[in-house]
Formats: C-alpha cells, structure tokens, sequence
C-alpha cells in the first residue's frame, strides 16, 4: 500500500508532534523544573507555553550577551514572562514549523547554519537562515 505524495509533503500533527519530540521532551525537562519554581505552564494550540517563575529571574540576570528572552524547543516554547511571549509568539511559532519540518535533525542543521554563516564572516544568529525565516514570518521584534 502506497501514501499519496500530498501525504508525505503534508504529515499529520501527530506525525508532527512525534518528528518533534525529541526537542520537546528536552523543553518539557527544563519547563517541568522551572514551573516548581513559580513558571506558568500553558497550553496554546498545539504548543506548550512556559512564562515567568524564579529560573527566568534568574536569566534575566546574566549579562546582555548571554540572556535569552524566549527558546523554542520543539513544541515547547520558553519565555522569561508574558510580555516576552506576546511578542515574540509569531516568531517562536516559526521555529515550531521548522522544528516539525527537520524534526530531529533541526539543532544540527541550526547550529552548522550558524557556523557557515560564522565562517562567512557573518553574525552566527542574525544570519542565520532559520532565524531570517523567523524574523521575516514572525513579525517584527528587537531582542
Ligand atoms: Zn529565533
């Protein structure tokens, strides 16, 4: 029995959700945590929204160079309060897609765009072709 191409080109969301699940038991493993310590764990469509709490306190204390106002991690999306995720949401959402697109391979393929584009002499985030896609998507925002 054969799967239709349109099948292939357009998986299911369970067949997205499981593509992903890698990555997002790895946020689920910091969201869980960090919900102990005070974190707003939500559900919004078909990801998982973890806002606030002392572990976000404490990264928005490292210094600028360091701190990460929100992380997408498969379906998980990590953001310092609801501020943050409010902005950033359009934007997380496409890392989402591209989490659901390259599944377990996305953190490979991020990191070796990084370096391609740190061997080019360019900024490894802001070249980067998946955080282009991003910032193009998802509307516009300053870090
Ligand atoms: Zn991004």
């Amino acid at each position: 029995m054969c799967s239709s191409p349109s099948r292939w080109s357009h998986p299911s969301l369970a067949g997205r959700l499981l593509w992903a699940a890698p990555y997002s038991l790895l946020g689920l493993l910091i969201a869980l945590p960090a919900c102990v310590l005070g974190a707003r764990l939500q559900r919004r469509d078909h990801t998982l929204e973890c806002t606030g709490g002392r572990l976000a306190r404490w990264v928005l204390r490292l210094p600028n160079r360091h701190r990460i106002v929100a992380i997408t991690l498969g379906h998980v999306i990590l953001a310092v309060n609801v501020s943050a995720m409010q902005q950033l949401r359009a934007h997380e959402r496409v890392h989402v897609r591209q989490y659901e697109h390259w599944g377990p391979f996305f953190g490979l393929a991020y990191l070796l765009e990084s370096l391609w584009q740190t061997l080019r002499g360019r900024d490894a985030y802001r070249a980067n072709r998946f955080e282009r896609e991003a910032y193009a998507k998802g509307g516009p925002f300053t870090p």
